[in-house]
């Protein structure tokens, strides 16, 4: 066995959901797996994405061989922009993903200097010390791979996001045979998504994949005599890319362009529109609100919303299907009933058993989940005596260390959040934001910046207080603004400082009070509490 160490290094998704980002390094090589973007919590009102801190891999910049994705969700490719042009390395990817990654990064003008190396299912490839060899998965996409690493010390596992589904829809099945060969052989360690390690048993099949989703809505509109308009950006994307890598045909003159479905009766057209998460911006937000230029929601038309509500997103999703409600819709949704709309993408607890079985790995270590879910995933493993031999719980930042010895926790690296504003947010359409915008126009806004540990909860430096179009009139106002939020922070209980909603609307409250005696006017006052 070759001494030396191997080290896996997390940098997001461990302890958080999304932001999946993980380095593996042996030696002077570094590859990392998935680069992905986490969407912001209401908390970070203002903030369009946030992606890693991917400081420990700018440390090591000339170690760095290259990033290798799983799939392409957003979870694990939309950190790839930011950390490309921070570190223009290759990236490996199958085809479909690829073509995601191509048109995120056309979009930032990064795409002729990037290096894209397209990779297939069971074609190994080498990335500095190590041979990586890409296993076909089933998940809530197509074309998604887990990944065997092979270093030095041994075949290091990586599943990706995956749903253990034995009858896809398009036939490429999981690859159950090269997990089961990688058991017999020895597997150092096995690294498993947790997303759904809450849910009991099976997760059931139907058309989890979005393409197949697609492909099925555009052959029943065929088959139904309604003609088929894609409206918003991630769908026009989807449908493109699944239509030129052959995963959809499209017959003839079935797609209409949106402005002409004003020509044809609501019942001889199906619309196919992006944002099930309720997203602000996107278009089926903006039609619920009567505010897309083509697609009106009418009395007596089906809403389906084919997805699964992200945990995070429940009140801008609640908050649209009441809008869809309110026009008199008839909306199929998410709500517990069966058969479900949609089934998730993510292999529950008896898959998740089945694939450690299958493998057997020396050491087990959760991946992708929230504390508890990897808490409760690695005890599940635990409780697997005979297919187990030891299981790790780490979180983002921690170093797992594998030598001849053993494995172990040695130290941590940076990581935490990068909020990232893309600066697009021209059309938004909420009253709400209309009135927000006349209050700024009149007095201002003021915002106190709080920046708090996220582990310790401990408030970190001097609370910081940013203005603009409010004029504080003598220099004594900031500074008094200053220390009403030091005794706000100072008089809460910890709990309090923990729930930012609880903390925010105290700090708002107190400053609103105290300005509007000093002044007399009101800005707009929106605490923002930065984790670090
Ligand atoms: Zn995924
Ligand atoms: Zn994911």
């Amino acid at each position: 066995m070759a001494t030396g160490k191997l080290q896996i290094v997390p940098l997001g998704g461990l302890g958080e959901f999304g932001m999946n980002c993980m380095a593996v390094r042996w030696g002077d090589d570094i590859i990392v797996i998935d680069a992905g973007l986490m969407f912001p919590e209401a908390e970070l009102l203002g903030v369009d994405i946030v992606v890693p801190d991917i400081s420990y891999l700018t440390e090591n910049r000339q170690r760095v061989r290259g990033i290798i994705l799983t799939h392409g969700h957003e979870d694990h490719i939309g950190a790839l922009p930011w950390i490309l042009s921070e570190l223009n390395v290759p990236v490996w990817g199958t085809e479909f993903t690829l073509a995601y990654v191509e048109d995120k990064l056309d979009e930032h003008g990064l795409r002729d200097n990037a290096d894209l190396r397209e990779i297939r299912a069971n074609e190994r490839f080498k990335a500095g010390v190590f041979t990586i060899h890409p296993i076909q998965v089933t998940h809530s996409l197509v074309d998604c791979v887990a990944l065997a690493i092979h270093t030095p010390l041994g075949v290091v596992i990586h599943t990706g996001d995956f749903k253990v589904d034995p009858t896809p829809t398009d036939n490429r099945l999981f690859d159950l045979h090269s997990f089961a060969e990688y058991g017999k052989e020895g597997v150092l360690a096995l690294f498993q998504d947790s997303t759904n390690v809450e849910r009991k048993g099976y997760t059931p099949r139907c058309f989890s994949s979005s393409i197949h989703r697609i492909k099925l809505a555009v052959e029943l509109a065929h088959a139904h005599g309604r003609k088929v308009a894609f409206i918003g950006r991630s769908m026009n994307n989807s449908s493109e890319i699944a239509e030129d890598l052959g995963y959809i045909e499209i017959p003839d003159g079935l797609v209409i362009n949106p402005g002409e479905m004003k020509n044809f009766p609501p019942e001889k057209v199906c619309v196919m529109i992006s944002g099930t998460q309720g997203e602000p911006m996107s278009a089926l937000s903006r039609a619920a609100v009567d505010n897309h230029k083509h697609a009106k929601i009418e009395k007596g038309d089906t809403v389906v919303l084919s997805s699964r509500i992200i945990p995070g997103n429940e009140k801008t999703i609640y908050r649209m299907i009441d809008h869809l409600f309110r026009r008199e819709a008839h909306v199929i949704y998410d709500d517990g009933s069966y058969p479900p709309v949609h089934v998730s993408g993510h292999a529950s607890q008896e898959e998740l058993k089945l694939i450690i079985n299958l493998v057997k790995p020396r050491y087990f270590i959760p991946i992708h989940g929230e504390y508890r879910q990897l808490k409760l995933h690695a005890e599940m493993a635990t409780s697997m005596h005979g297919s187990v031999g030891k299981v790790m719980l780490i979180e983002s930042g921690d170093v797992l260390e594998f030598d001849e010895l053993g494995a172990r926790k040695a130290g941590r690296v940076n990581v935490g959040r990068v909020c990232i504003d893309s600066g697009n947010r021209t059309d938004v359409v909420e009253d709400l934001i209309i009135k927000d915008r006349r209050h700024l126009s009149e007095d201002g806004i003021v915002l106190p910046i709080i920046a708090i540990n996220k582990l310790s909860g401990r408030v970190e430096t001097t609370p910081e207080i940013v203005t603009r179009g409010f004029n504080p009139g003598e220099d004594g106002l900031m500074d008094g603004a200053r220390q009403i939020v030091i005794q706000t922070l100072e008089q809460s209980s910890d709990e309090e400082r923990a729930d930012y909603g609880v903390i925010k609307e105290k700090i708002r409250a107190d400053l609103k009070r105290y300005i509007s005696k000093q002044t007399q006017r009101r800005p707009l006052i929106m605490p923002v509490i930065l984790e670090i």
